[in-house]
């Protein structure tokens, strides 16, 4: 891969991801839920931060972005249906904007469902979703509705399956007990339940993890399968009504 990726934990569940471009020096982070752990990284790859991405306006995600830009000038690219309710942006960005990150393009979509302005970071290899896709689920619907969610999700889905997913929390351990709730059977449901909780009790993180393994295991990527529709009871149902159906019984969960 061309850019080095470093996951690094944050708070009590989430995540931010430094992008390093040797060749340019350009060095990036994904959300930055406070900026302790995120200057620690810096200091230890000795990177200098350059720019600060922003998924959503939820604190967990922006709280540490005006502290870390004071200490490195980095610009901050954010959303711009979100630019009132996130920190002061230097680069608005819309569905379709692209922008290079060293030798890297980056390619911007929306994603609503979680929050009407999120927005996920999609290069070569790597699609930063934060609270829109999650392994092994996807976040809450605070402001979209479920219909948007699913059409956020398809626009995931269809990437090439090597992609990493690099999602905003450790929130898989649950995911998937909930989705075995669902498929019981699956054998990759399975194989992955094992791996998360090897990795877990290692205290590694299980993101990223790759779109194919998602797509096999998520529930949520899953709803226009006969399986899954059986499953809530909605054999003849469409793919939003049976993934609205999911998304309920992971709220009630
Ligand atoms: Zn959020
Ligand atoms: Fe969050």
């Amino acid at each position: 891969m061309p850019l080095d990726l470093v996951t690094i934990p944050c708070l009590a569940d989430n995540y931010a991801y430094l992008l390093h471009d040797a060749t340019s020096g350009r060095t990036a982070v994904v959300d930055v839920p406070e900026a302790g752990p995120i200057l620690a990284a810096l200091e230890a790859h000795q990177w200098r931060l350059t720019d600060i991405l922003i998924t959503h306006h939820h604190s967990d995600h922006i709280q540490g972005v005006e502290a870390l830009r004071d200490r490195t000038h980095a610009r901050v690219w954010g959303g711009s249906a979100d630019a009132h309710r996130l920190p002061p942006l230097d680069e608005a960005l819309v569905e379709g904007s692209r922008f290079w990150l060293g030798s890297e393009e980056v390619h911007v979509i929306d994603v609503p469902g979680h929050t009407i302005g999120h927005i996920a970071y999609l290069m070569p290899g790597l699609a930063f979703t934060a609270d829109s896709l999650m392994s092994g689920g996807c976040g809450r619907l605070f402001e979209g509705s479920a219909r948007q969610m699913h059409a956020s999700l398809a626009k995931l889905a269809v990437l090439p399956p090597e992609t990493l997913i690099c999602s905003g929390h450790e929130y898989t351990t649950a995911n998937l007990r909930f989705a075995l709730t669902l498929e019981p059977g699956n054998p990759a449901l399975i194989s992955r339940v094992a791996e998360v909780a090897a990795a877990r009790a290692q205290g590694r993180p299980t993101v990223p993890v790759s779109l194919k393994t998602e797509l096999a295991t998520n529930p949520f990527l899953r709803a226009h399968l006969p399986a899954l529709k059986t499953a809530v009871g909605l054999p003849d149902a469409d793919d939003v009504t049976v993934f609205t159906e999911i998304r309920a019984r992971k709220d009630r969960f």
